[in-house]
Formats: structure tokens, sequence, C-alpha cells
């Protein structure tokens, strides 16, 4: 076993701590990676604070991962050391039901092994994410990082990045699109930059006033102050599409209304339960629908994608030894517009 140090929650309610975990010597198809940036994901939040329910403690959060293959195991064919690499939300599946046969991975019959708070195929023992200097995955899970691209600003591709492109692409969005973002966070900030590469007319709709400007220099188009509750008359019917991608109990059919006839509302972020009602769905035969990441084919085009737009991610770079306060400051809104841990600092102890 290789014994690697990490940061955990060792309960809901306490801070991050320094931890130690074990990692699998790497068997015949796994790549063993050193771990060089983890972005924080809202989610790492919602689970190391157990608001969805079930979290397995202790648990090391992470699922943006960046870093260089150091050892293979002797059948693997598509890596050599010194690749660059990412993880992203999940390390494993079954390989055989239908959503993994059709390269969506993330929705396994038999339930994906998530990168952390989930356990291996065998049921044991629990997955340990990214806030850590090293990971064992099988080959086939792992992401190629194209050549030129800032690696720090790359690590929230493999998920804000993925979870915003694969909506995007699903539903059709393309040059001239009239796509609302709900939310301009982590998920938020991506989402307008890739709209904008695939050459949608992007507006922005933030609780946050302050935003404007930042969301104006990411690209978009426009932007709404959702807390003037006019703004909802006034821009009635104006979208083709919307991407909600909030992380906190809001109202869904004040949205929906600003969807035009057939326009669909794609939820991503997942707070606790939020009001919705049939009446803004039927008016207009409107669709509401959801989206979980992507699969690997998928986040490696949207990779590649990126290479070629010149997207990444907006990021500030911090030592693991502020990742509490960094939470905190997730939470109140204060990141721009992703925060990205740099691995280095926790060889510091
Ligand atoms: P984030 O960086 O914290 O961004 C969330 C944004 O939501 C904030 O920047 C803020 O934008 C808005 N917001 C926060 N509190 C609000 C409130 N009380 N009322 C209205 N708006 C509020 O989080 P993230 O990492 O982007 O994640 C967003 C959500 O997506 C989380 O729930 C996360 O778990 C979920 N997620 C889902 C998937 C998936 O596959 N479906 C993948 C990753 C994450 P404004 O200030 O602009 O309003
Ligand atoms: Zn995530
Ligand atoms: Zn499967």
């Amino acid at each position: 076993m290789l014994k690697t140090p990490a940061y955990a929650a060792l309960t809901a309610k306490a801070a991050l701590v320094p931890f130690s975990v074990e990692r699998r010597e790497p068997g015949p198809h796994d790549v063993l990676i050193d771990i060089r940036y983890c972005g924080i994901c809202h989610s790492d939040v919602h689970q190391a604070r157990d608001e969805w329910g079930r979290s397995i403690f202790p648990m090391v959060p992470g699922h943006e991962i960046v870093g260089t293959v150091a050892r293979l195991g002797d059948k693997v064919t598509q890596w050599q050391a010194g690749d660059t690499v990412g993880v992203g939300c999940f390390v494993d599946s079954c390989r055989m039901c239908e959503a993994c046969r059709d390269g969506e991975e993330q929705f396994c019959e038999q339930g994906a092994t998530f990168t952390y708070n989930s356990y291996e195929r065998d049921g044991k023992p629990p997955t340990y994410g990214g806030y850590s200097t090293r990971i064992v995955v099988d080959e086939n899970y792992v992401l190629r990082i194209p050549d030129g691209m800032p690696l720090e600003r790359v690590a929230p591709l493999l998920c804000a990045g993925i979870t915003t492109y694969s909506p995007l692409r699903h539903f059709g969005v393309h040059a001239g699109s009239r796509v609302a973002v709900v939310g301009l966070g982590g998920l938020g900030h991506m989402a307008v930059k890739l709209a904008k590469a695939m050459g949608a007319h992007v507006t922005v709709l933030s609780h946050s006033p302050g935003k404007r400007q930042d969301a104006l220099r990411l690209g978009a188009d426009d932007f709404i102050a959702t807390r003037d509750a006019e703004v909802f008359t006034q821009h009635a019917k104006r979208f083709d599409f919307i991407l909600d991608t909030v992380s906190a109990r809001h109202d869904y059919n004040a949205y929906l209304g600003l969807l035009r006839r057939g326009g669909t509302l794609v939820l991503v972020g997942l707070p606790e339960a939020s009001p919705l009602s049939a009446g803004p769905l039927i008016m207009g035969r409107r669709q509401l629908a959801g989206s979980l990441i992507g699969g690997i084919r998928e986040t490696q085009e949207m990779l590649e994608f990126c290479a070629a737009h010149e997207v990444a991610a907006d990021v500030e770079l911090i030592p693991i030894q502020r990742i509490n306060e960094a939470y905190d400051r997730l939470v109140r809104g204060e990141v721009r517009y992703r925060f990205v841990i740099d691995i280095a600092t926790l060889n510091r102890g």
C-alpha cells in the first residue's frame, strides 16, 4: 500500500484536517498519478458537510484533479510516465450496462464509483479524492490534458467544465442560441465561457449585482440582477435555454417564465428541494431537465474543445492549509471563480 498525505473531513461538523490514506499498489491496468492541482467544487462542501445525506467519513474530497503519471501497471497501453492527465468525478463503473456501453458512465446502472464518498467496485474500501498527493485510477477512467494548457486553470474543467459542456451540447445550443446562465460561480462562469465559444448569445442571471463587470469580462453579452423581481416580467419568454447552476434553494418557477415557447431549463445545481409548479411548464410547452457531469468520452471532447478555444477556469490558487477558509468563502459566494489547491503545499505538512 502507498501511504499518502491528504486532507479529510472526519465528521460533517468538523473542519478538514491533515490525514493519511492508503492507495493501492497499481494493478495491471492502473495508473499512479502524482496530483498537482485539485479544484474545489461546491459538491465537495455539500458532501463534506453531509448536506445530501449518506456521506462516508472520514472523507477526502476532490474531483477536479490534474497531475502527472508516475507509474503504470504492466498491461497499461494508453499512458506513459510523465503524461499530464486528469481525473474527474468518477474512477470506475460496471462497463457492461447500457449507460456504460453508451459512454455515459456517470449514469452506470450498477452505480458509478465516484472519486470520493463512494466505494470501490468490490464494495470496499471507500474512495478518497484529490485533496491528496497521489491517486491510483484504472487507465480507462483517466483523461488526457492537451499540451500547453495552464494546468491550475484546467483542473476545474474536470467537473465544472464537463457539467456545463454536456447539457449545452446535449440540448443543442448553437451559434445564435439565446442562453441564460443562472448563478455566476464555478459552474456558472464555465458555462458562460463554453456557451460563448459555441457562438451563443449569453446572459448571466445573478443574485449578486456586483458580478456585472466580471460577467461581461468573462464573455457574457448581458447581465441581469435577479434581486429585483420585476426583471422576471421584463425578460419573460426571452431565452431558448437556461442552465441553472445555483447551489442554494430558490424558485425554479420564476426562471421557467423566462423561457420562450418550447424552451428548456436544465438544472445542474443541486440544492435542497426547491419549489416547482406545473403552470409555467404547461404555458408554453416548456421543458425541464437535469444533467449530471459527463462520460469519459465527452469529458475528453470537452478538454479538446477548451484547448481549441483557449477556454480555462478563472482560479484563485490556495495552499491546502487554507481549505476551511476557502469552504466558508465559497458558501458566502466570495470566490472568483474557482478555488484550486496547489497540492505541492500538502508535502509541507
Ligand atoms: P458555486 O461556485 O458556489 O456557485 C454557485 C452560485 O450559485 C453562486 O456563485 C451564486 O451565484 C449562486 N447562489 C449561491 N447562493 C445563492 C442563493 N442563496 N440564491 C441564489 N443564488 C445563489 O458552486 P458550484 O461549484 O458552481 O456548484 C453549483 C451547484 O452545482 C452545487 O449545488 C453543486 O453541488 C452542483 N454541481 C452539480 C453537478 C452536476 O453534475 N449536476 C456537478 C458539479 C456541481 P450568483 O452570485 O451569481 O447568484
Ligand atoms: Zn464537482
Ligand atoms: Zn455500468
